[in-house]
């Protein structure tokens, strides 16, 4: 049998998200995302997972959440456009694309355009948000089954597409996404419809992430408890006796620093890796740089220098973003790192060294702590009397260093 392959090169990939802790999107997801040129991404998608997309990559917030509404044909239209265009495109979906996400809705607009697509799956909110809650949604003894159900019908309108008589009658676990701001409707249809009202109910906010709350209750008192807490989507609703299980499985909100919100001040690029340790022991983390690292204002000097490289006997770099900065210079210029030879390297701090390591540059003298003062104690002893010494550095650097080398008869 022949294949049918649609002649386009473009390929939209319609890549799950996760439900919130960036954690939790696939490994097929990641190489999707890094691929892509172009990103379609929801409101509900974690921002932390756009850093993995390529420097070119152009980014769409098509979140329709908020004023400025996407409306659903308005996506499917993008989404058409820019792959045939012949892009590498990724449209980013909270959770699981296929777990109300309108995701096969936008598959068939591909479909129908005669366009390459592919679903990768993601983690579903329906299970991770309970399941962080210390929810399992299944458990011997207590649930056989779950339903996902959506809360976005009104049960009091005659033509919702939920019956609720036959929800308020199955059995297991039942998780209702979309339904906080129904939630008194839905509860008390479900009682009127002859479900327990002492049937163990939670509702969890931003689930997943360090500002999960969650509010467990009955059928009857949920409603005025989760109001009196002042619950706000996204949220999901769990009802059923492995509600009760929270009890002992609550493992996340346990979290060393679960319910402290922590700022990273740290530039953007180097931010990640300090949020992704705080977040990892529970902690709700907000990026905000307050420095930004940018190329020199008058890179003359430098250049000059790193040509000239031949004339010093040591370089000095008290930073990681100083010697990223110099050794990008230095490869433009010479395109070869063996030019460094003959040249003594100081490498001040462990994120120096290590950045040092990535370009395979042995460091000869490395003080752990950065204090100008032990440094030139440190090249006292090495009698740098008459040495050209390179101090490549932030230009709001404090002077202090560069007097105390040349005191000890440095040219710096
Ligand atoms: N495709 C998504 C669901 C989209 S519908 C998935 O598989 O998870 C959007 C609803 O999902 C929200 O209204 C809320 O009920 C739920 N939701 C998604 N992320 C959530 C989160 N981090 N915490 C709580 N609820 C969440």
């Amino acid at each position: 049998m022949k294949r049918q392959t649609p002649a386009h090169k473009g390929v939209c990939y319609i890549v799950g998200a996760g439900p919130g802790d960036p954690g939790l999107l696939t490994l097929r997801g990641l190489e999707c995302l890094k691929q892509a040129d172009v990103i379609l991404y929801d409101a509900l998608c974690n921002p932390q997972l756009l850093s993995h997309a390529k420097s070119s990559a152009r980014l769409v917030d098509v979140g329709k959440s908020g004023k400025t509404r996407s409306r659903q044909d308005q996506i499917n239209h993008l989404l058409v456009k820019e792959t045939s265009a012949g892009h590498t495109v990724c449209r980013l979906k909270g959770g699981d694309p296929y777990v109300f996400g309108r995701g096969g809705e936008e598959a068939l607009a591909l479909h129908q355009a005669g366009l390459n697509f592919q679903v990768v799956p993601g983690v579903t909110s329906a299970i991770a948000v309970p399941a962080y809650a210390g929810i399992p949604v299944t458990h011997r003894g207590k649930s056989v089954m779950f339903t996902v159900i959506t809360g976005h019908e009104d049960p009091d309108k005659g033509n919702s597409d939920v019956d609720w008589s036959k929800v308020a009658q199955l059995e297991g676990t039942r998780v209702l996404l979309m339904g906080l701001s129904r939630l008194k409707l839905i509860t008390e249809s479900l009682i009127r419809y002859g479900a327990p009202k002492s049937m163990p109910v939670a509702v969890i906010e931003s689930g997943t992430l360090g500002s999960q709350r969650t509010v467990t209750g009955t059928l009857s008192d949920i409603t005025a408890k989760v109001a009196k807490a002042g619950l706000k989507p996204p949220a999901i609703t769990v009802l059923g006796e492995v509600v009760t299980l929270r009890q002992e499985l609550n493992w996340f909100e346990k979290s060393p620093l679960f319910g402290r919100r922590v700022v990273v001040t740290r530039t953007r690029a180097q931010a990640s890796q300090v949020t992704h340790y705080l977040q990892r022991l529970g902690a709700e983390v907000i990026e905000l740089p307050t420095i930004k690292i940018v190329p020199p204002q008058h890179p003359e000097k430098l250049r000059e220098s790193i040509m000239n490289i031949q004339s010093f006997d040591w370089l000095v770099l008290t930073s990681p973003n100083a010697a990223e900065i110099f050794l990008r210079d230095f490869m433009l210029i010479h395109g070869d790192i063996r030019k460094l030879n003959g040249v003594k390297i100081a490498a001040v701090g462990t994120a120096t060294g290590a950045k040092l390591k990535e370009f395979h540059l042995p460091v000869d003298l490395k003080p752990r702590e950065f204090s100008a003062l032990k440094l030139s104690e440190i090249f006292k002893a090495k009698n740098i009397k008459g040495k050209k010494i390179l101090l490549p550095r932030s230009a709001i650097a404090q002077d202090l260093l560069p007097k105390e080398l040349k005191k000890l008869g440095a040219v710096c």
